[in-house]
């Protein structure tokens, strides 16, 4: 079993007691086996490394990302969500594994550089004739080495049904959900210490008919498995919502079976105080894009009132398409930045900033027992981030400097024990091979004519 002992290093475990000290972390095997102030017991074989300069946090949980996006970016760059989404669908319907495959290992590459040890991904086009494409996006993180969480998303309300998605790009529903529940006897791992889990994800109230949205509802629910969609993202969706079901988003996916615990929205920008109030007392989480929802122009989600209200409240990239930059550890400071332009200095500290990308995002999923904060016998999930240098170097308060200064380089990111970058270059793909790829394959995606 291999042990890895880092020394001297500046240490924020967010745990129960948000302990913060200058300190060691050592990871035996796939677990935290130490957690303290001042230097490290003795072990003997290990493999130290000087933690000086450095902060250790628990590893980052992106709650929201479409992998597939990464050979589609650049595209619609001043549009709004339906007119960007209308432009972007006729590019998506011509996807198939071995692209998939290439912009998943691109995005997930991306996401360690920015300390992502645990990401989810909502895949939701499935093209006739496409392949296995959630497949290919689970060998990628196989390869890659995260964690991960992949959503069998859906869409099943295509133009004739009143729906924004041409016909071309929905799948009929009883397919849908056979091919959903095929995934989880297919893939889904719910022992402990798993490296995939499964979660039911219909893409949104405006490219999935009601009926599916119930039906994915009482599956995952039958399986056991979370359940992730977008909601509220836009106010175009709320109008829509309104004309089309005489009620707003949240009060639909309400009545469809979609609040809990074990529900997690895409976005969540437009609710009320009462919506927020229900969304707390019901314990269901968002996953809070800041990014990605300035790229859009949709809003800023009001992540401080929704934790206050007992929401969990992770932070996502988004898709790469409506995020170019795909930088998790990016989301804190745009999340801190965006807030407080939005409700005033107090509005968010940096501190529930770096909770969002780190324990909040662990309960969104359901993995709060074992990853999001640094404590023994938790799994081995951590970053460490260089701040001695021009960027940082004399920057007080270390979580200031990570989430306030300018993204630091990573020492070391450890996934369930297995170091994945090191020396801020990931050990487990060929990073210029990689990009090679997605430039051919983006070429290919949007220059062969379209079969409609
Ligand atoms: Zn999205």
């Amino acid at each position: 079993m291999t042990t890895i002992v880092i020394d001297g290093a500046a240490v924020v475990t967010v745990d129960p007691e948000r302990r913060e000290f200058i300190g060691h972390v050592v990871a035996q095997g796939n677990r935290i086996v130490a957690v303290g102030p001042g230097p490290a017991p003795a072990y003997d074989g290990a493999r130290v490394i000087d933690g000086r300069g450095c902060l250790v946090t628990p590893g980052f949980v992106n709650t929201h990302q479409h992998l597939y996006q990464w050979v589609t970016r650049g595209l619609a760059v001043d549009a709004t969500l339906f007119g960007w989404l209308t432009t972007l669908y006729p590019v998506w319907e011509r996807i198939d594994e071995e692209s998939v495959h290439v912009a998943a290992q691109a995005a997930l590459a991306r996401l360690a550089l920015t300390g992502c040890t645990t990401a989810a991904d909502h895949h939701y086009v499935f093209p006739r004739g496409g392949g296995d494409l959630l497949g290919a996006e689970i060998r990628a993180a196989a390869q890659v080495g995260l964690r991960f969480h992949p959503a069998r998303g859906s869409m099943d309300r295509g133009q004739k049904d009143g729906g924004l998605p041409p016909d071309s790009v929905v799948e009929d529903r009883d397919e849908i959900l056979a091919a959903t529940e095929a995934a989880i006897d297919r893939w889904h791992d719910p022992a402990p210490g798993s490296m995939l889990r499964i979660v039911v994800g219909p893409c949104s109230p405006f490219s999935v008919s009601g009926d599916l949205m119930r039906e994915a509802a009482e599956l995952a629910r039958r399986r056991g498995v979370h359940m992730h969609t977008h909601l509220a993202e836009t106010t175009d969706e709320g109008d829509w919502c309104r004309e089309t079901f005489g009620c707003t988003p949240l009060e639909y996916a309400a009545q469809l079976g979609w609040t809990g615990s074990d529900v997690w929205f895409a976005h969540g920008i437009h609710f009320d105080d009462s919506e927020i109030k229900q969304l707390g007392q019901t314990g269901t989480g968002i996953a809070h894009c800041p990014s990605s929802n300035a790229r859009l122009g949709a809003g800023i989600a009001r992540a401080a009132d929704l934790r206050a209200a007992g929401s969990p409240v992770g932070l996502g990239v988004d898709g790469a398409a409506s995020n170019e930059a795909g930088s998790l550890v990016e989301e804190l400071r745009h999340a801190l930045l965006f807030a407080r332009a939005r409700g005033g200095p107090q509005a968010l500290d940096v501190r529930a900033a770096l909770e969002m990308a780190t324990l909040d995002g662990a309960r969104i999923l359901g993995r709060e027992a074992e990853i999001g904060s640094l404590e023994p016998g938790k799994l081995a999930d951590l970053a460490v981030w260089r701040l001695d240098t021009l960027e940082h170097a004399g920057i007080p308060d270390p979580v200031a400097a990570l989430a306030l200064g300018t993204p630091p380089p990573l020492a070391l990111l450890l996934v369930n024990g297995h170091p994945v970058v090191e020396h801020n270059t990931v050990l487990t793909i060929d990073e210029e091979a990689l990009a090679t790829q997605v430039a051919k394959t983006q070429h290919h995606l949007t220059t062969k004519p379209s079969s409609t």
